[in-house]
C-alpha cells in the first residue's frame, strides 16, 4: 500500500456521543424506530428524531444526541400511533448528515447483532446483554459475543482520467459502482483489493492507497475504500458476481450509488480532481 491519506476522511461524529455507562438506565429521550425489515420510520416530516419520549421495554441506550439520550427500538411498521412512516436506509442516505449516518448504522447494527445473538454460538444457552458495553453473554459457558462487523474493500480503478464501475446482479436497473468484495481470513485489505479485482474483472492493479471507511449496515459491512490504477483497458467479468463492466469517462456517467455511500464518495472525488486537472 502507498501513503496511507486521511485527508478529507469523516471526523468523529460531533453531535453523536457514543458514552453511555451513565445513562444506561435512562428512561426517556431521543428515539429511533427500526422496522424488523430493517426500514427505518420518520416522522410525518420526513425526520428521523422526533421528541423526548420515554424508552419503551427493549430499547437500547446508544448514547447521547446533542446531549439528550438516544436509544433505539424495533418496531412494526404499521405502528400507526406514531405517525411516522417506513422508509429503506439507502433512500434516506442523501437526506442525513454523516453524524446521523453513523447514528443510523449504529443502530441497525446493534438491533441486528442483538436479534442473532440470543443464543450462545458455543453451547446453546440463552445470551445476556451487557449493561455496559456491546456484549452478549453466555452465563453457562463464560462465551461472550460483541457486534459483527465484517471489514469489506471498496475500490475505484482508474485509467488515467476513466473510471472502471461495475455492476452486480442485485443492483437497481442501469446502476454501476465501484468493486467491492469481503476480505478473507488471514488476508490484509491490500491483498483483498488486488485478488477481488482480479476476480471480479480480470484486472491487475497497482498504486493501491486507502482513502477513508465507512459502516455500512446492511448487515454488518465495515467498508475500507481505496483507489488503485490499472496499466491496461481490457476486463474479463466473473458473470457471477458481476454482470456487467465498463471503462467511464466523467462525461458519460451511467446511474451512480446513491449520495452517503462511501462508493458514491470515491467517484465524486475522482470526478472532481479531473475537473480540477481541466480546469488548471
Ligand atoms: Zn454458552
Amino acid at each position: 500500500m502507498a501513503n496511507t491519506t486521511l485527508q478529507d476522511a469523516p471526523v468523529a461524529a460531533s453531535l453523536f456521543d457514543r458514552e453511555r455507562r451513565d445513562i444506561v438506565d435512562a428512561r426517556k429521550g431521543l428515539l429511533i424506530r427500526i422496522t424488523p425489515d430493517g426500514e427505518l420510520l420518520l416522522t410525518s416530516d420526513e425526520r428521523l428524531l422526533g421528541h423526548e419520549e420515554p424508552f419503551p421495554e427493549w430499547s437500547i441506550v446508544l448514547g447521547r444526541w446533542q446531549g439528550m439520550p438516544i436509544a433505539v427500538v424495533e418496531a412494526p411498521c404499521d405502528d400507526v400511533s406514531t405517525a411516522r412512516r417506513a422508509h429503506k436506509v439507502t433512500d434516506c442516505l442523501p437526506m442525513l448528515s454523516d453524524d446521523e449516518r453513523c447514528l443510523v448504522a449504529t443502530a441497525l447494527e446493534v438491533l441486528h447483532w442483538r436479534r442473532d445473538h440470543r443464543f450462545c454460538g458455543r453451547c446453546g444457552s440463552p445470551m445476556v446483554m451487557d449493561a455496559f458495553e456491546y456484549a452478549m453473554h453466555c452465563k453457562a459457558c463464560g462465551h461472550i459475543c460483541y457486534p459483527r462487523l465484517s471489514p469489506c474493500i471498496i475500490t475505484l480503478v482508474t485509467y488515467g482520467d476513466d473510471m472502471l464501475l461495475a455492476r452486480s446482479p442485485h443492483f437497481p436497473a442501469g446502476r454501476f459502482s465501484t468493486l467491492a468484495g469481503f476480505i478473507e481470513p488471514g488476508e490484509n485489505a491490500e491483498q483483498a483489493v488486488k485478488r477481488e479485482i482480479r476476480e471480479e474483472v480480470g484486472v491487475d492493479v497497482h498504486g493501491v492507497v486507502f482513502q477513508r471507511s465507512q459502516s455500512w449496515p446492511f448487515p454488518h459491512s465495515f467498508m475500507l475504500g481505496f483507489t488503485a490504477q490499472t496499466s491496461t483497458k481490457d476486463i474479463t467479468i466473473d458473470g457471477v458476481e458481476i454482470e456487467a463492466a465498463d471503462w467511464f469517462s466523467i462525461d458519460e456517467l451511467p446511474a451512480l450509488p446513491p449520495v452517503g455511500a462511501i462508493s458514491r464518495w470515491l467517484i465524486d472525488q475522482h470526478v472532481k480532481q479531473v475537473k480540477a486537472k481541466r480546469h488548471a
